[in-house]
């Protein structure tokens, strides 16, 4: 088995193209094969390295090796010494004609289409003319080389499809060396041929491309191209990954870059691989996710939410549980020594206790969640409220006696006693008490600004919409907070450590931090039990 992943290095990858990263790569390590990496660049004008070192960056992230590395230019000598042999063969002929005029005689699905007025040139005329336009003689869209198949196939594809155009923009990898360019469909396949592809997969748009892919192969095999072990590779299809609230298109994520409607292909909205890294998704969560949804022959929208779900699942493994506090309100534990500590003891992960503690500083003046206080409350609020116990995370039960509010009525300062034989861990602190509130000390902490991402879209298919899909943007996509607290072990962190900031949700540091300037990302909120509950 021999499969390859051949994208076009005209953007970064997306998540669609991680699901045909994990079938081509998954196939071939399934079967003991190999699996190469094969760039399609083939059109200049589009494409570029910085595409080129990123995608094999995001592959690897995934998980993935490539057994080597080809690029479809490689083969740019081969494709156009067979051009040749199809003009000498009367199998191509070249068309002066204007792109509009060629799609004019192209004829429907039901409708037969006309020849071109040079269809039936000399083949020597045409072979001159095509070594003209490759030495650079014509202007881009003078002429083209068609094939020379069926203009009354019901293959619409068959009828005499552009094999050869001009370009005159540099290519990336041959500069200045060739003036003509193959079309997709006369490079795929050939370039599957003389790899020696066993299985060319590829989504379910290329179904009608198959009888040509089929029909090139046939003329190689015929001409003295063949390869030596003339493998007869086959392409099969399976269905594209769409995914709600966002779009996949390569054009429209370039335009929402270019147009700054987004900080980069990795800001974390982006359906990107990059962008997903960036956010904090893990490559296991990603592949779960695609392993869970399959492959079909029919074209699906995927709820990102099953994404999130895969999210969380593995990151509940992985994270280490610290505390934040992103809506800062002061609490003040009135009978606790003044300029005491105590270093607190909070695991990392209990789902594995591998990763061990680190210790949380905890003193008499604290930060806890503004919304984990009600001077008010419900019956059910078992959280902070006048009368009411709850255990501070990692450390002591407190009983809250008050708050403090300003002239507006907005509450500025919380107080609360402490039991001091309730610490955590002590032998008969497990007093039960119904809430259990995260805090940071505020003498003992780092200030940091935190990145909250919605959808990127206010709509579930933007891509189905007749609107231009900008204006279908969420404009409340990106909530950032400027005055969180961290605990301060959170100061050893790197981008790729994956966080959970407990009671909140999963975080990764962003690599806009910079010396004394703490940023997170929001990779994904944890399921809200107190919403729940309220509905229940
Ligand atoms: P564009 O968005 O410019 O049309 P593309 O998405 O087809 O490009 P390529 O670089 O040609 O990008 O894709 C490389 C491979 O990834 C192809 O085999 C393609 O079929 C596959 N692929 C692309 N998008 C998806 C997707 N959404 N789901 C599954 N596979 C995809
Ligand atoms: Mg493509």
């Amino acid at each position: 088995v021999q499969t390859r992943f051949p994208p076009e290095p005209n953007g970064y990858l997306h998540i669609g193209h991680a699901k045909a990263i994990c079938l081509d790569f998954g196939i071939a390590r399934k079967y003991g094969g190999t699996c190469n990496l094969r760039f399609d660049d083939t059109n200049p004008i589009k494409e570029d390295v910085e595409y080129v070192d990123s995608i094999q960056e995001d592959i690897q992230w995934l998980g993935f090796r490539w057994e080597n590395i080809y690029y479809a230019s490689d083969y740019f000598d081969q494709l156009f010494e067979f051009a040749l042999w199809l003009i000498d063969h009367g199998h191509a002929y070249i068309d002066e004609q204007t792109a509009e005029a060629i799609a004019e005689q192209k004829g429907s699905p039901t409708q037969p289409g006309r020849e071109s007025p040079f269809r039936n040139r000399p083949t020597a005329e045409s072979r001159d003319l095509f070594l003209r336009m490759n030495s650079g003689e014509f202007d881009e869209g003078a002429m083209t080389l068609r094939a020379k198949i069926d203009m009354a196939s019901p293959n619409m594809h068959f009828r005499d499809p552009i094999i050869y155009r001009i370009i005159k923009t540099p290519h990336h990898r041959t500069g200045r060396t060739w003036n003509v360019y193959p079309m997709y469909d006369f490079a795929h396949g050939q370039s599957d041929y003389f790899e020696g592809v066993t299985h060319s997969l590829c989504t379910l748009e290329f179904e009608v491309h198959r009888p040509l892919y089929d029909y090139f192969i046939d003329r190689l095999i015929e001409s003295p191209f063949k390869t030596e072990d003339n493998y007869r590779t086959r392409q099969t299809e399976f269905n594209r990954l769409n995914l709600t609230y966002t779009v996949m298109s390569k054009r429209k994520l370039l335009q929402l870059v270019k147009e700054h409607r987004v900080n980069g292909w990795d800001d974390p909205r982006m359906p990107t691989l990059c962008g997903m890294r960036r956010r904090g998704y893990s490559p296991e969560s990603i592949r779960n996710f695609i392993d869970s949804i399959g492959y079909t022959k029919f074209d699906a929208l995927n709820d990102v939410a099953l994404l999130e779900a895969s999210v969380r699942e593995d990151l509940n493994r992985k994270a280490t549980r610290v505390s934040a506090v992103l809506d800062p309100v002061k609490l003040v534990i009135t009978n606790y020594p003044d300029g005491q500590t105590e270093e607190m003891e909070a695991v990392n992960n209990p789902e594995n206790e591998a990763d061990g503690t680190h210790t949380i500083t905890f003193s008499k003046n604290l930060w806890i969640e503004r919304a984990d206080f009600m001077e008010e409350a419900p019956r059910k609020f078992f959280r902070m409220t006048p009368g009411k116990e709850v255990r501070l995370k990692n450390a002591y039960i407190v009983k809250c006696t008050g708050c403090t509010k300003d002239a507006e009525g907005n509450i500025t300062e919380i107080r609360a006693e402490y039991d001091a034989d309730s610490k955590s861990g002590m032998p008969g602190a497990d007093r039960k008490v119904k809430g259990t509130l995260h805090w940071v000390s505020a003498d003992h902490c780092l200030k940091a600004e935190v990145r909250e991402y919605d959808r990127l879209f206010s709509i579930e298919n933007p891509s189905a919409d007749e609107r231009d899909f900008r204006e279908l943007l969420n404009p409340e996509s990106l909530t950032v907070r400027e005055n969180c607290y961290v605990e301060r072990y959170l100061a050893e962190k790197k981008p790729g450590d994956y966080l959970q900031f407990q009671r909140t949700g999963y975080f990764m540091l962003d690599p806009d931090t910079t010396e004394g300037h703490l940023v997170f990302n929001k990779t994904v909120g944890l399921k809200d039990t107190w919403a729940k509950k309220a509905k229940a």
